[in-house]
């Protein structure tokens, strides 16, 4: 496959690049299977006024932009100025953004075509792409499998081949468990890299903007594109990241003895970790590691982001954003009409959290639970600050199933579904980066992806480290 580089470095020689490109683009989104593709007509009569602006540029001018003759999708979270942002919800169904998030206007910036707004759960609450309002995705090629969740449409995108590489977002491992089951790289960075601006939010101190590549190759291209940037209207946003010494000889990399046995993980996962970590001896110093707290990540996390989502979607009471409470005819007082207007417009899951979080916000549980779960999460990032004094890096699964079937999700409870993410929402605590990679196949063809991921920052590192050791291979 072609490199992101190559591919740019071929359009700038090629007249018309990206409305050639774009009618093929088309045509694939037409015959894609898995719903990964949203609001398209719309989509592709705003990306045809782009192609033709940037087309026209002078090669000169190409050369500075280096995402010239890249096509991106966009997690259907990221606003867009002039286009639909649904956020996979009725309540905002039919909103259009008034302007762009700093994320897609960066990449705007370096030359990219927006190609593609991609399939979600509603407000990104989910782990299968089912909880939205407006369709589910399948994993490529298997129609009757999930494609993981909550940036399904993004990592089903990819890997189909629509476009040249996907946003998502991932709160507590939306975009490393939909790559993994997708076989494509999923990268979050370091909570702050990217800016929140313009996205819309499910738990703000836990969202983070991902990447989703076909290589790491493609993965450093993009970000020492600075695709990443420090942005004044997100406060904790850093942008990129510590560009540090790569350490080239004895990587210390640390696993998790216990999850070789662990029963809850898939035998085909277990048996993937035990391979990967037995090919990594051979270059690296494996070192056994626990972090007790790990346990408890995501009865931790599902404390703190239902809480957050309950205060984030709070303004979606049909004044000032979303569908009008005003236009529906609703009686009562603005509170009953209000209480009706969210009862109809968000789906079961997001009323399911938001009365979780709301329960856990009251004062009668504020101490016992918010307060005990920010102490907790404080602990957790202590413990991984001093692991990383003794590895440099962690390498674990992502998660313990490959991509279910429809039936097997419909047969799980919210709690099941809930701890399924215990093995990425740790790092979506404590802010760490933490990649995907695309490693094995299991025996009926679906992707086992392996979790890495680095100390605060240490964002390049882990990547380059990553890829000197996948050329050992
Ligand atoms: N499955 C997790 C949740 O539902 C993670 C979602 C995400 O990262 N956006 O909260």
């Amino acid at each position: 496959m072609i490199s992101l580089k190559e591919k740019h470095l071929q359009a700038i020689d090629t007249q018309d690049y990206l409305k050639k490109e774009l009618e093929q683009i088309e045509q694939r989104i037409a015959h894609d299977t898995t719903g990964s593709c949203w609001h398209t007509q719309e989509v592709f009569a705003y990306a045809r006024e782009k192609a033709d602006e940037l087309d026209a540029l002078s090669v000169k001018e190409k050369e500075a932009l280096p995402l010239y003759g890249l096509s991106v999708g966009l997690k259907d979270l990221f606003c867009v100025k002039g286009l639909t942002t649904t956020a996979g919800s009725r309540v905002l169904e039919h909103f259009k953004s008034p302007y762009d998030s700093t994320v897609y206007n960066v990449l705007k910036n370096k030359g990219v075509m927006l190609a593609a707004k991609l399939a979600m759960d509603e407000f990104a609450m989910g782990s299968f792409s089912d909880t939205s309002a407006f369709g589910r995705v399948s994993l490529p090629g298997f129609p009757d499998r999930s494609a993981g969740g909550s940036s399904g449409g993004s990592a089903a995108a990819l890997a189909s081949g629509l476009v040249d590489f996907t946003m998502g977002s991932d709160t507590g491992g939306s975009v490393r468990q939909p790559a993994s089951f997708s076989s494509v790289v999923g990268f979050k960075p370091t909570y702050g890299a990217f800016s929140r601006s313009g996205m819309i939010a499910y738990a703000s101190s836990l969202d983070q903007a991902g990447v989703f590549t076909h290589t790491l190759d493609d993965l450093v291209y993009l970000l020492e594109s600075d695709i990443a940037s420090a942005d004044s209207r997100d406060m904790t946003s850093e942008g990129m990241l510590l560009k540090d010494e790569i350490k080239t000889e004895s990587l210390r990399i640390g696993f998790f003895p216990q999850m070789l046995e662990d029963e809850a993980i898939d035998a085909e996962v277990r048996q993937a970790y035990a391979r990967t970590l037995k090919k990594l001896s051979d270059s690296s110093i494996l070192k056994e590691v626990d972090v007790p707290l790990m346990k408890e990540a995501a009865s931790i996390y599902y404390i703190l982001a239902c809480s957050e989502a309950a205060s984030n979607l709070a303004r979606y009471q049909g004044v000032y954003f979303g569908e009008k409470l005003i236009d529906h005819g609703y009686d009562g007082s603005f509170w009953q009409q209000a209480a009706s207007y969210r009862s109809e417009y968000f789906g079961l899951e997001v009323q399911k959290r938001i009365m979780l979080g709301s329960f856990i916000l009251s004062s009668e549980n504020f101490t016992a639970m918010y307060q005990k779960a920010t102490q907790l999460r404080k602990m957790l990032k202590q413990q991984f600050k001093s692991l990383f004094e003794k590895v440099d890096m962690l390498v674990l699964p992502v998660t313990p199933m490959q991509a279910p079937q429809w039936d097997t999700i419909s047969q799980m409870s919210s709690a099941q579904i809930y701890m399924s993410d215990y093995m990425t929402v740790p790092f979506s605590l404590a802010g760490l980066p933490a990649l995907s990679m695309p490693w094995e196949k299991s025996a009926n063809g679906l992707g086992i992806g392996m979790q890495c991921v680095a100390p605060w920052k240490h964002d390049f590192s882990l990547i380059k480290s990553l890829q000197r050791i996948e050329s050992r291979f």
